[in-house]
């Protein structure tokens, strides 16, 4: 914060009416009236900026273009009484609200603020290096320009009751150091600014110049084509041509570009006046004496001085403020509905009280709990029926076995056929070696693994995606919970399969083991026994059908008996360890991180409900006009 005591009476704009006599005096009169008219609204405005209300809805406003050197600062300072940063090249960077707030009753006083920055002044001087510090922070060192706005407020007793906003001048050529399409940059910041239909739009063009072809003119008439919300300033008017001063009479009376708003001149420090020191009241009275002696302009009442057009700009904000009000208010009102009824749509977020929490965490948790326990039953379906896409699974693993069944007679066959030639060992012909046999069966087997894998591979995906499914949609204001079950269940399924995969192995390994006591085999067989005692007697001829039978007592076994581990490794066991993982949460001291709801809804709820604040202060404020 910062306060500059030191005051030079002279130069103080209080005191401009002692040194400008009667006249002043009179337009002081004219003012303080006036200013109870317009000042509630204007501030209505600013405060509705304030609030931030623009990310709603364009603000009336005006906007001050024109190309470099036309004059646009000399006006501003002229308007303010403070002397702003002038320089060759792009000297305004950032659009510089410029809040004059008429008060007779209390000293002068400018507040500049930006980013989280506030300053305060009891005299001019110094604001102009302030500014240009405001202007590094935001725009960076250098010729860099930026969209942030900085905001100087002047409360003084000479001051119009007027908001404006300074943007940067339209660059023609780059200067030396300057970024090649940093006339296209200004172009595009000025134009952003400009095409509102809110926006009041000041150009400055200096009167010696063809003003047709100044790029800011060219720009407002682009985008205000009818030039209703169009206002010019001639400056320099002690520069023209002479004999070119009936030109300019022309432009004045609207006889050459019109505009609704019109156009007003005048003359502000010169170059020479300013290395003179001139101060900016007295410069007021120089352009007081400049007109009262010119020949052409001196009959032109309220289209000259500085202090006509302060006037004129009051009335034109304040007429453009109560022709937007009922729009705004409308407008107001919809975002206010439409606000409320999304932050209805929105749950409430966690508790905020620890043992609330708890509640709300293990309500959630048994909410899982008995839904993935429902889900592992059969009792509710998510993404398609569990159950029948396993049956699916499991069929076509009964498939892949039947298909073996034909494989396997071939080979039995082909032993039978081939015995003698192609598998008699050392036994006596007509003895077989039940081994040949053995491993016909242990052959067949092997191929059987890798189906049985798959399947077990394909059910375990489809149970972890339903899981997943199921974490998801139940978790899917906690995000913690999401990530934590779906670890979880990635894991205890990885784990499950390796169970699940051993002992289907086992299974495999048992089955080359060959045996039954199937009571339909042994009846085949003629025998009551183990077909592992079965060796003794050469029945080759009859092998065929016994294998077969065998066979089908494999098929069946290993048709139940893997879909059995797959379901209770994968379903029934995995679930009750998700269970159990689940539940050891409630357990934990971080129930609140535990519960931490997705930062992207918590950022959009924070945001829902600054702008229903803004907005419901808006409502308040419009309705109270
Ligand atoms: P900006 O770049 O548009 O902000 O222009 P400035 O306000 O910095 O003015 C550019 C130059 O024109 C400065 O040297 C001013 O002193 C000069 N200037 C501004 N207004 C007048 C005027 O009415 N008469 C004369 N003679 N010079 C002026
Ligand atoms: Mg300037």
């Amino acid at each position: 914060m910062k306060v500059k005591r030191t005051v030079e009476f002279v130069k103080r704009p209080e005191n401009l009416f002692l040194l400008l006599g009667k006249d002043i005096e009179a337009t002081r009169m004219f003012q303080d009236e006036l200013q109870d008219k317009v000042r509630p609204f204007i501030d209505l405005i600013d405060d509705m900026r304030y609030l931030g209300i623009e990310e709603e809805m364009p603000l009336p406003t005006i906007v001050v273009v024109g190309d470099q050197s036309s004059g646009k600062s000399s006006v501003l300072e002229a308007l303010s009484g403070v002397s702003l940063p002038r320089g060759t090249g792009i000297v305004t960077r950032c659009p510089l609200l410029l809040k004059l707030c008429k008060d007779s009753s209390r000293a002068w006083r400018a507040v500049l603020s930006y980013s989280d920055k506030v300053i305060e002044f009891d005299e001019p001087e110094e604001i102009n290096d302030y500014v240009q510090e405001a202007q590094d922070a935001l725009a960076g060192e250098g010729d860099g320009i930026s969209d942030e706005l900085i905001t100087l407020k002047i409360t003084s007793s000479v001051v119009c009751d007027l908001t404006l906003i300074d943007l940067p001048g339209i660059a023609r050529v780059a200067m030396p150091g300057q970024p090649e399409n940093i006339g296209e940059q200004t172009k595009n910041l000025i134009h952003k600014h400009i095409k509102k239909e809110e926006t009041i739009i000041l150009v400055v063009v200096p009167c010696n110049v063809d003003i047709a072809t100044t790029e800011a003119l060219k720009m407002a008439q682009q985008v205000d084509p009818e030039g209703t919300r169009t206002l010019a300033i001639l400056t320099k008017p002690d520069l023209i041509d002479p004999g070119a001063e009936k030109n300019i009479l022309d432009i004045v009376h609207n006889r050459t570009i019109p505009l609704n708003l019109g156009y007003v001149i005048v003359k502000c420090r010169g170059q020479k006046q300013i290395d003179e020191d001139m101060s900016i009241s007295d410069a007021i009275e120089d352009e007081k004496k400049f007109f009262e002696r010119h020949k052409y302009f001196s009959s032109l009442q309220d289209k000259i001085t500085i202090k006509h057009l302060s006037t004129k700009l009051t009335k034109s904000l304040v007429d453009h403020i109560k022709k937007s009000l009922p729009r705004m208010s409308e407008k107001v009102k919809s975002q206010l509905g439409e606000v409320r009824s999304n932050l209805n749509k929105l749950k409430p977020g966690p508790p905020e009280d620890l043992a609330e929490m708890r509640k709300q965490l293990s309500l959630v948790i048994t909410e899982f709990n008995e839904k993935i326990t429902q889900l592992s039953k059969g009792d509710i379906t998510v993404q398609g029926n569990l159950f029948v896409l396993m049956r699916t699974e499991f069929q076509d693993w009964m498939e892949c076995l039947k298909k073996s069944k034909s494989n396997y007679h071939e080979a039995v066959k082909n032993v039978v056929d081939e015995y003698d030639d192609n598998h008699r060992g050392n036994e006596l012909p007509g003895f077989n070696n039940y081994r040949v046999f053995q491993n016909v069966v242990q052959n067949l087997l092997n191929t059987l693994k890798d189906p049985a894998i798959m399947t077990l591979q394909t059910v375990k995906d489809m149970v972890q995606k339903q899981f997943d499914h199921l974490s998801k949609d139940t978790f899917k204001d906690y995000p913690f919970l999401q990530h934590f079950s779906k670890r979880s269940i990635y894991d205890i399924q990885d784990q499950q399969s390796k169970i699940a995969m051993e002992r289907i192995m086992q299974q495999f390994e048992m089955e080359k083991l060959v045996y039954t006591q199937d009571e339909i085999f042994n009846v085949k067989n003629g025998l009551p026994g183990e077909t592992t005692a079965y060796t003794e007697q050469d029945k080759r001829d009859k092998y065929p059908e016994l294998l077969t039978a065998y066979y089908e007592i494999v098929v069946q076994r290993l048709a139940d008996q893997v879909p059995m581990l797959i379901q209770y490794f994968i379903l029934k066991e995995a679930t009750k360890i998700v269970c159990t993982e689940m539940l050891s949460l409630l357990y934990s001291n971080d129930t609140e991180r535990i519960l931490q709801e997705d930062p992207h809804i918590e950022t959009y709820r924070t945001k829902l409900h600054c702008q229903l604040d803004r907005l419901q202060l808006a409502n308040e404020k419009l309705s109270n006009l």
